[in-house]
């Protein structure tokens, strides 16, 4: 190559001081690359054909989403992980890797809302059957689940009533069939909870609540072992639902901080609780870190923490949730959970707005329902907005003829 020469050097523009090696790098390296070189055409081979362990192509081989893979194993106490595109993207893995034309998915009724259309609308078309159970009735399980039964599915808590499932109980009746147990932690992390230990087989994560936690990117992860998530890495490969390294990366990052930040959403959430339970316009406080929650006890065995999520029912409905959200300054409105600022939603209206009413309140939904996902705010500032907002929901509601009477009631 010619360095006097005045020409433009196209091919170092695309090769030139490339850096091999990137292991001294503090942060992990972020490889926004698609593709791999070989050294050889045998060593490409190896790899293609999964005799050597390497990197082939992006759609499922990343360095930087490897990490975050390996990174999520170790904290769920698992042999591997396998990242995707979404939560749902995970979900969808999880069904395709486990499911055949005449399985049936038994599942807890109070699943992300998605989930169940997922399963329901589309894995339905293949011929799987799907049974909903409620969650904490140990006897609605094992009727549910028989010889055909290839995936249970549960969340506990659920989100957003915290209802508490009994994961031990769950996965000996499950495994007794040879079925397999898929707990979404996405609620509590492994920071507070780890189902590995009580018998499930994959844990799930939608990575963009509490484990990126600011916001910013949407994954999914399945921890489990070896084998299992070598069948999950063969739907990656063949149908691509793949983690954008670029996400992973941030990811990463978010990992280092995710344990302080559970400890504050979970402090202030609880002390939020307590003080809701005696405001004269809540009826009803679901948290599982108060002794009256029905599963205190079993919650408490089975987590480490409450984590950062609370839900609670107004006296006077709709327009007394409506009028309550509406008055909020700090805690902002919007749908997502898990988020450094802390959030409301009116499910009835919003999460849960395509079930009928009839379905709306057998989940227990109730138009007074309001959820919160607690962030790091001063613990003062968020009593002051909440109050703040009791004080302005009481006054519009009085104000406004036909909900006049609503709120004699409630106070
Ligand atoms: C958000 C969510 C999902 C879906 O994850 P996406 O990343 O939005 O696809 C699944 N399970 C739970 C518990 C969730 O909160």
């Amino acid at each position: 190559m010619n360095h006097d020469s005045n020409e433009y050097n196209a091919s170092a523009a695309l090769h030139g001081g490339r850096d091999e090696s990137f292991a001294d790098a503090f942060c992990e390296p972020l490889a926004l690359t698609s593709a791999y070189t070989f050294s050889s055409a045998q060593d490409a081979f190896e790899k293609f054909s999964g005799q050597r362990q390497g990197n082939v192509y992006s759609r499922f081989t990343n360095p930087t989403v490897r990490t975050f893979e390996r990174r999520m194993a170790a904290l769920e106490g698992a042999q591997d992980a396998a990242a995707f595109a979404t939560g749902m993207g995970a979900i969808t893995a999880l069904c395709h890797a486990l499911l055949r034309q005449g399985d049936n998915v038994v599942c807890s009724r109070d699943v992300f809302g998605t989930t169940i259309i997922a399963l329901r609308n589309y894995m339905g078309r293949f011929g799987i059957e799907v049974r909903l159970v409620e969650l904490t009735d140990l006897d609605a399980w094992a009727r549910h689940i028989d010889d055909n039964t290839r995936l249970v599915l549960l969340e506990s808590p659920s989100n957003p009533l915290l209802n508490v499932a009994d994961l031990r109980g769950i996965c000996r009746i499950a495994h007794a069939h040879g079925a397999r147990v898929a707990v979404d932690n996405t609620l509590l992390t492994p920071v507070f909870q780890r189902p590995h230990a009580f018998g499930a087989d994959l844990v799930v994560h939608s990575a963009g609540k509490y484990i990126d936690g600011q916001g910013r990117a949407l994954a999914g992860v399945i921890t489990g072992s070896s084998e299992l998530v070598g069948e999950l890495r063969g739907v990656l490969r063949s149908l691509g639902i793949s983690c954008s390294p670029f996400n992973a990366w941030l990811l990463l990052k978010s990992l280092e901080t995710l344990e302080v930040r559970m400890e504050r959403v979970a402090d202030s959430a609880l002390a939020l609780a307590s003080w809701l339970r005696q405001q004269a316009q809540v009826e009803a406080v679901h948290y599982t870190g108060l002794a009256e929650h029905p599963q205190h006890a079993l919650a408490s065995e089975q987590q480490h923490g409450h984590g950062g999520l609370l839900s609670f029912r107004l006296h006077g409905g709709r327009p007394a949730a409506w009028a309550w959200i509406d008055a909020l300054q700090l805690v902002a409105r919007c749908t997502n959970i898990g988020d450094t600022r802390s959030m409301v939603t009116h499910p009835a209206t919003t999460t849960h707005c395509r079930l009928s009413a009839g379905e709306q309140q057998a989940a227990g939904i109730c138009e007074g329902l309001v959820r919160l996902s607690v962030g790091l705010e001063r613990l003062d500032d968020l009593k002051t907005d909440l109050d703040t907002a009791f004080s302005a929901a009481k006054r519009s509601l009085q104000t406004r003829p036909g909900n006049a009477r609503v709120y004699e009631v409630a106070s």
